[in-house]
């Protein structure tokens, strides 16, 4: 059958005949409820409840949700969303969702329905605390970046796995236009809160600064040292109290090490300094726990890569025959790269940060704040920080910097 999209009563007449869903969910399919969750800004997602138990079904839509259908949008993202998926779980075990099913031509992925997860930017907006997020998200940034690079890849399996995401071209497409350009020039779908406009004049008029960005989205589109998640951000992770997963990865491709953490960071900060909007007495306390996840994220990060480092180098990079095999510690080789990454992943941050308030698909955390008289100082704060960090991304210490940084301008 040729491409359909789904609806909540034609899923069921429609996906009885799967025997994996059925598996899930039980196989009658007459008694299977279905309800539309979708809420993010492109694909359908639906929750198939049945009496054996509950079952994700996400479906890709030939156009942008979020715009509608004068936008066009290849349904091939489902594809990449599926792969991606199967390499984040050889990555990092029990970060995903795991995949029962995938419909090449349907554009739809099966996946475990994770509960009671709740989207964490939403937990961050409530003043949740979500136990073991740092340790979690450290550890998955660094074993997805170390186990996707040629540090740890054998050459014709990297090659292979660059050369099948170089098909994903139109969503990356969207990062390219929407994160690293469209917020520093008038572009058709922007928008901002009413009082932005001499911070905008100032980073539209920072010329160096503009320079640093188009560099940041010259290493991204050129860069393939691993594969990277792509829209790492808060909505993009569902947390209980104290388990958390990454969802969502359709804007995979093979891109810098430090792309994701750099993005993830930003977010966190976005959710630091909307808080004043969010919270009343327990502010003080709640940033700083928002600060000690990103300072742990990183840290946790950085030991986990030296770990994989020490433990898995099996790639072409590096390797101990120039160093270990010679008597040579190879840390020094390991500072180096990773100080590459960060100054990947601080540019990135800074860059997360314009976007979300100047261009298309804004983050919650800004837009729940319903007064734009109390919105647009917070926004303000958040881009003028994100300019310093692009302007000092090459020096930062690091995050312990970038916090002290988030506490001068908050
Ligand atoms: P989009 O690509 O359109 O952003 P997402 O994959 O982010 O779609 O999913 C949209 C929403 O559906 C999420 O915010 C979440 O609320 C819900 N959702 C997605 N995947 C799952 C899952 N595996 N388990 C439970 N809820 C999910
Ligand atoms: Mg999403
Ligand atoms: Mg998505
Ligand atoms: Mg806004």
């Amino acid at each position: 059958m040729a491409y359909k999209a789904l609806t909540v009563d034609t899923l069921p007449e429609r996906l009885k005949g799967v025997a994996a869903l059925a598996a899930q969910v039980g196989d009658d399919a007459t008694a299977w409820q279905v309800q539309e969750v979708g809420d993010g800004n492109l694909n359908l997602v639906f929750i198939v409840t049945g009496p054996g138990g509950k079952a994700i079904v996400k479906q890709a839509l030939p156009y942008v949700r979020l715009v509608g259908d004068s936008w066009p949008l290849p349904l091939y993202r489902a594809y990449f969303e599926y792969h991606a998926l199967t390499r984040q779980a050889a990555r990092d075990p029990g970060s995903v969702p795991s995949v029962y099913h995938f419909d090449e031509a349907q554009a739809l992925i099966i996946m475990e329905f994770l509960a009671p997860h709740v989207i964490l930017r939403r937990k961050l907006i409530a003043g949740e605390r979500v136990a073991g997020l740092a340790e979690f998200l450290g550890r998955y940034c660094a074993r997805t970046a170390f186990r996707g690079s040629e540090l740890s890849m054998q050459r014709p399996d990297k090659k292979a796995d660059v050369a099948l995401f170089a098909g994903n071209v139109e969503i990356p497409a969207i990062t390219e236009a929407l994160v690293f350009t469209d917020p520093y020039f008038d572009a058709e779908m922007n928008s901002h809160t009413e009082g932005l406009e001499p911070v905008i004049a100032r980073l539209r008029a920072d010329v160096g600064l503009k320079v640093k960005v188009q560099q940041a989205l010259q290493r991204f589109v050129s860069n393939t040292e691993t594969m990277v998640h792509g829209d790492l951000h808060s909505g993009s992770i569902m947390s209980t109290d104290s388990d958390s997963r990454v969802i969502d990865p359709e804007f995979v491709q093979y891109g810098p090490m430090g792309f994701d953490i750099g993005m993830l960071c930003a977010n966190f900060l976005m959710a630091y300094f909307s808080q004043p909007a969010h919270r009343g007495s327990d502010l003080a306390a709640y940033q700083a726990w928002i600060l000690g996840v990103i300072a742990d994220t990183c840290s946790i990060f950085e030991t986990e890569f030296r770990h994989l480092w020490a433990t898995e180098r099996t790639g072409i990079l590096f390797p101990a025959s120039l160093f270990e095999d010679q008597d040579h510690d190879s840390s020094p080789a390991c500072d180096a790269v990773s100080a590459g990454l960060w100054r990947d992943a601080w540019a990135v941050c800074g860059i997360e940060m314009h976007r979300r308030c100047l261009s298309l698909a804004h983050n919650a955390d800004f837009e729940d704040i319903a007064d734009a008289s109390v919105r647009a100082p917070l926004e303000a704060r958040n881009l003028l920080m994100g300019a310093e960090l692009i302007h000092t991304a090459d020096t930062l210490a690091d995050a312990m910097a970038v916090c002290a940084l988030a506490r001068d301008y908050n």
